[in-house]
């Protein structure tokens, strides 16, 4: 697609398609639109990203940020590339990549998927500007504190006082155990819950009595797949007995063709867009309560944003903490009122913001 045609009232502001034949570098930048503030938005690197991706996640971010009442925009980045290659390639390529957006000051990097604090280390230290950053360089590590996990589990909270979806003893899945998917586990077991299934890109786990979380979590760290820390799950995870499901991997994850399997009361989208439109109208259909991307996981950006401005660790739970809970307490209230599917509330929600802040530009 010609991304012309992507362009609605909203944006992108600007789309930028990026190579360094030296470094091995093809990248693509979308600012979505920065009537908020600055685009805010972070860098995934893999080998299979596209321009619709990008797009799609620049627009997530400008409705996250806004809904999320952050003084920023929405933007984000993709780098094509194995996110596990040897060190210095990969450092010579985000380096490169610093550098080629550098002059681009209404993008403020951070990272995603594929991209890490030691990555954003590097491009602040090529550009002056991005966020997530190691403690020791005045970060507030956001997957050290676990920040969007953490907002899942808030999220997780305001349903279970709105909804009656009881968190203790919950059965918790989570497509995804990384960064987000493992705090997110962790933060819900804080609560009660017991993790019974959690998949990797390279295969999954399965105990219906629940898993060890620090047997999953010593196997990541030393680089095994979870499959490798209990028993095979030997089907798709979306369609596990479960009662919260937490997809926090990939896009487009839970689709027509496999909505029908879920058996989970509660999802928790800790991934960006892990489930189409028809899909959640489907699940809404169902009594099954989806908390939208852009709501639920909205601690990392909280986080991020916090850290930009100068504040510190604790500034920046207490922000996710508030903001989260009132989002899904406004969002839950209209829901119930409107008897309209999540998604859509959260983006008028996200929608009136943005407009508001249009309003003002010349
Ligand atoms: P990560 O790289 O730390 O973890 C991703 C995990 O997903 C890894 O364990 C990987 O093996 C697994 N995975 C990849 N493909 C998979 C597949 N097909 N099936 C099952 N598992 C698969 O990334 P992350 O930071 O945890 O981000 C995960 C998702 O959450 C992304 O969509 C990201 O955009 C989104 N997100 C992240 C943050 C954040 O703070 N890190 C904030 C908001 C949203």
């Amino acid at each position: 697609m010609n991304s012309f045609e992507y362009v609605d009232d909203l944006g992108p502001e600007k789309v930028i398609e990026i190579t360094d034949p030296k470094a091995g570098l093809r990248a693509i930048l979308v600012v979505d639109n920065t009537a908020c503030g600055p685009a805010l938005g972070g860098c995934r690197m893999a080998p299979d990203v596209s321009l619709d991706e990008c797009f799609r996640l620049a627009r997530a971010m400008t409705f996250k940020n806004a809904a999320a009442g952050l003084p920023h925009g929405g933007g984000k980045s993709v780098i094509f590339g194995d996110p596990k290659m040897e060190g210095i390639r990969k450092e010579a390529l985000i380096r490169s990549f610093a550098r080629a957006i550098g002059e681009v000051k209404s993008y403020i990097t951070g990272p995603d998927m594929g991209t890490d604090e030691t990555a954003m280390a590097w491009v602040r230290d090529e550009i002056g500007r991005s966020v997530g950053l190691p403690r020791e360089i005045g970060g507030v590590p956001l997957d050290e504190i676990g920040a969007t996990g953490r907002g899942l589990a808030v999220a997780a909270d305001v349903a279970e006082a709105a909804m009656g979806i009881p968190l203790a003893g919950a059965r918790v899945a989570v497509q995804g155990y990384g960064a987000v998917g493992k705090w997110a586990a962790h933060f819900l077991a804080e609560r009660g819950a017991v993790l019974v299934a959690a998949s990797d890109s390279r295969g999954a786990v399965h105990a219906p009595g629940g898993l060890d979380l620090e047997v999953l979590n010593a196997a990541k760290a030393e680089g095994r797949s979870v499959a490798e820390a209990g028993p095979a799950l030997e089907m798709d995870i979306v369609g596990v007995d479960c009662d919260i499901l937490v997809p926090a991997a990939r896009p487009d994850v839970i689709r027509a063709d496999n909505v029908e399997d879920i058996k989970a009361r509660l999802i928790l989208e800790g991934a960006n867009i892990p489930a189409s439109f028809e899909a959640e109208q489907r699940l809404h259909e169902r009594g099954i309560l989806v908390a939208p991307d852009f709501i639920a996981n909205a601690g990392g950006v909280i986080c991020a944003s916090v850290e930009y401005h100068g504040g510190s660790e604790t500034d920046a739970v207490k922000a996710i903490t508030e903001r989260i809970s009132s989002n899904m307490e406004e969002l839950l209230e209209r829901v119930a009122r409107k008897n309209v599917f999540p998604r859509n509330v959260a983006m008028a929600m996200a929608r009136e913001r943005v407009t508001a802040a249009m309003s003002y530009r010349r």
